[in-house]
């Protein structure tokens, strides 16, 4: 159940820290979110591919659908022809597969490098020396529907919100290090989305721009997703 009360307090409060809200849709059904989006949210998150682009054509046209789950490369076709950004790239093969689909779609799809940071070797993701190679290889080669916009990542699940700070602010200056090595003049690599349900505060006190969060205002989901 869509918990308003919730939604409102947290659109909020990260409005007035200018950062952008992904409500996780993940599990909930179209009427569900249809709920959420009455409420002013545009920015929908969803981890699974067949999942977002069955939503997508029952529900209105101005969402702003982010991906953000592990992404086979070939369930790239199903979801570039709308989806805004791709906040899942762990590797060059889905990158050369993103650009080719977004080529023959003729658009530009928005993307953020998912960086490793949990201890957790079970989580995708690239490592902090992997992301120098791949940010390389993307400037090289030539990605015009591609747009590298920054960086995701999702910290270690713990009770140690120490570690979790850590690990954000890890990630944060991986972000800056990025930013100011590769990106210096390119003002569309601005996002750093990191922070969900438990650990969003301290996202946000780590310096992230773009939270992602589902249980929060949807409630809890009936499996993991
Ligand atoms: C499910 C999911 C979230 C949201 O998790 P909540 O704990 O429900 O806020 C955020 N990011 C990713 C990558 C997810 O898969």
């Amino acid at each position: 159940m869509v918990n308003k009360k919730q939604y409102r307090s947290l659109k909020k409060e990260l409005d007035e820290q200018n950062v952008k809200l992904v409500a996780v849709s993940k599990t909930h059904d179209v009427n569900t979110i249809n709920e959420v989006y009455d409420l002013g949210q545009k920015i929908f998150g969803e981890n699974k591919a067949q999942e977002m682009a069955e939503k997508y054509p029952q529900l209105p046209s101005d969402i702003e659908w982010h991906f953000i789950g592990h992404l086979q490369r070939n369930k790239v076709k199903a979801i570039a022809p709308f989806v805004q950004m791709i906040e899942s790239v762990d590797r060059l093969k889905l990158a050369k597969e993103i650009e080719k689909e977004a080529r023959k779609n003729d658009r530009i799809i928005n993307c953020l490098i998912q960086v490793h940071i949990a201890e957790d070797e079970t989580k995708y993701g690239l490592s902090p020396n992997e992301l120098d190679s791949l940010v390389s290889s993307f400037l090289n080669d030539d990605y015009k529907h591609l747009r590298i916009c920054g960086l995701m990542g999702i910290a270690t699940l713990t009770h140690d919100r120490d570690k979790i700070l850590e690990e954000f602010k890890g990630l944060r200056n991986q972000f800056d290090r990025l930013k100011q090595e590769y990106f210096a003049n390119e003002d569309y690599f601005r996002e750093l989305s990191m922070g969900m349900t438990s650990d969003y505060d301290l996202a946000i006190q780590a310096g992230s721009t773009m939270v992602r969060v589902g249980s929060y205002i949807f409630g809890a989901r009936n499996y993991q997703g």
